[in-house]
């Protein structure tokens, strides 16, 4: 039967017995490892007075724990709460307190963070504990300053216990994610479980029912790192490069890709060159993340000496991709089908896909809407707009959240009868194909005008010399705001603003050439999501340049 919470979305995995699972460096774990490794998880919260609804926060690299301790609380009815790993300590502090988690499982680097945050923590919650992960003996006993923890390495000693006799409807609370926070505090979107299992349900359409459709084999179809992996044919392996704690690495590459029985390897950080290294060594067939991180592994100065033969899909998204990535997709991994999916948080990742031949045709597209997915295009009034006129997307259906933690106010913002006002502006061709036009913070509007940021980064990236690109408005007396593009160009590139002007101007109305051009060699500023801090850029271009 067709699962209907995370326990049995998680038990389902056991099929796949002592095929690999995990990969994390040279440590390998099978599904049946894993299985055990959550029992003893689940034993251990028990122990702890974890009930149903509890909250248990997550704070550490996507090491092969963070899955086993995920799985481990959402399949016993508590409530996972995966902290942004980029955080400071304050920072973890407000997720932790925000959240009312009584547990937190955390790493070394986590830890020291919060070393000068254990007061608050115990004011929250007297019975505050920490287990920890891949510590340091001595610095842990140091840093404590007299909160309880208890060692993993313990924990793993003792008996596995499943967690068993535990009702979870579809709409319980599964997990609190939290926004990246680039528009503000961080909001914690409440997932429920019906969310998660929607994401997977999404995400597996894609890759079946669509390849069904077009004759193909469905791993060409495969979509953000998700794949199919059950059957006796080749294991699929999937690169995860992106953080756990937000929707597409946890929602919609880790849970798809665990109930096909995948391989799932893991990375301590991103690095296109360690990626090559993976893809080359463990036969990767999907990776992907971000666009910047797909764009970095072809820039790569070394990718030609790697064998890259094995990837039969590269999915990403989460941020605005220019067209000119599908094509260098198809010279680099000619074989592989590019896919491009849009979603947020607030909608547990994929709300569309555009994949393989339907994204090579429509390169500025994110795809036609999943078909449990309604979308709206709405004027500022929320009244509909015809077909094909840009306005703000608004969206509907089983995997779009409730509302936010403890936000009421941000919550009554954001949400009308079910639908949720997305912030983003975009329009729905002929075909259903969504389009996203920018977010509507980071439109420039210059004398009345509005410039979308995307399309301008876009036209840029189309020069050869270009390795990264965003684009922002600067404030102007007489326009209101100005163009601003922020350039990384490739190594041994040097490149003038006037040439980027005439690039520019050769592929867009006179009015989008950005006045400004600043050039850096340091990577642009993202954040753990591996989206632009469009905001710090913005200051930093303005002090700058004028
Ligand atoms: P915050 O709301 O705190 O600013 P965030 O919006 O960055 O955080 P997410 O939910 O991770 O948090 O991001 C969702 C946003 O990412 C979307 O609203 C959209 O602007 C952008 N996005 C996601 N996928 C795509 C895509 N394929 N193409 C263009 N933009 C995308």
């Amino acid at each position: 039967t067709a699962p209907k919470n995370l326990n049995e979305v998680f038990r389902s995995t056991k099929a796949h017995r002592d095929r690999t699972f995990l990969v994390y460096e040279d440590e390998r774990l099978s599904y049946r490892e894993v299985h055990e490794i959550v029992g003893k998880i689940q034993r251990y919260l028990r122990e702890q007075g974890v009930v149903k609804g509890s909250r248990v926060a997550i704070a550490m690299r996507n090491y092969p724990e963070w899955i086993a301790a995920f799985y481990a609380i959402v399949a016993m009815g508590a409530i996972a709460v995966p902290l942004n790993s980029w955080w400071s300590g304050s920072e973890l502090t407000y997720g932790l307190i925000d959240s009312e988690s009584g547990i937190l499982i955390c790493d070394q680097e986590r830890l020291l963070a919060l070393s000068s945050h254990l007061e608050e923590l115990k004011e929250m919650d007297p019975s505050f504990k920490i287990l920890t992960v891949r510590t340091n003996e001595d610095q842990v006993e140091g840093a404590m300053q007299g909160v309880e923890f208890d060692r993993f390495e313990t924990l793993i000693k003792g008996p596995a216990v499943e967690a068993e006799g535990v009702e979870i409807e579809p709409d319980d609370v599964a997990a609190i994610f939290y926004t990246s926070g680039t528009t503000g505090k961080p909001k914690g979107a409440v997932i429920s479980h019906r969310n998660i299992i929607g994401c997977m349900m999404n995400a597996f359409f894609s890759a079946t029912y669509r390849s069904m459709l077009s004759g193909t084999d469905p791993k060409n179809g495969s979509v953000e790192g998700e794949d199919q992996g059950s059957g006796s044919g080749e294991q699929n392996c999937v690169l995860l490069s992106v953080p756990l704690f937000h929707a597409t690495g946890c929602f919609a590459t880790l849970i798809p890709n665990s109930v096909a029985g995948s391989k799932i390897v893991l990375m301590y950080k991103w690095d296109p060159g360690k990626a090559l290294e993976i893809i080359e060594q463990e036969r990767v067939t999907t990776f992907g993340g971000v666009p910047a991180m797909v764009w970095q592994v072809i820039n790569h100065p070394d990718f030609h000496s790697y064998d890259t033969s094995s990837v039969q899909g590269i999915g990403y998204g989460g941020a605005p991709s220019a067209p000119e990535l599908v094509r260098k997709i198809k010279e680099y991994f000619p074989t592989s089908a590019p896919t491009n999916g849009y979603g947020l948080t607030e909608t547990a990742a994929i709300v569309t896909l555009n994949v393989g031949d339907d994204y090579v045709r429509k390169p500025d597209s994110a795809g036609p809407p999943m078909p449990v997915m309604e979308l709206r295009i709405v004027d500022p009034l929320g009244l509909d707009l015809p077909r094909g006129e840009v306005g703000e997307l608004w969206i509907k259906g089983p995997t779009v959240i409730k509302g936010y933690w403890k936000k009421e106010k941000e919550t009554q913002q954001t949400f009308e009868n079910g639908w949720l006002k997305t912030g983003d502006i975009a329009y729905l061709d002929d075909e259903n194909f969504l389009h996203i036009v920018d977010r509507s913070k980071d439109v420039v509007i210059r004398g009345g005008e509005n410039v979308y940021s995307v399309e301008v980064e876009a036209a840029i990236f189309e020069h050869p010399g270009v390795a990264d690109v965003a684009v922002v408005g600067l404030p102007d007396q007489v326009l209101g705001e100005e163009v601003c593009a922020v350039i990384q160009p490739k190594p041994n590139f040097s490149l003038t603003q006037s040439e980027i002007q005439e690039h520019v101007a050769k592929r867009l109305a006179r009015f989008k050439v950005p006045k400004y051009v600043y050039f850096t060699d340091k990577d642009l500023p993202r954040n753990a999501a591996g989206k632009v801090l469009k905001r710090e850029l913005r200051d930093e271009a303005h002090r700058y340049i004028i």
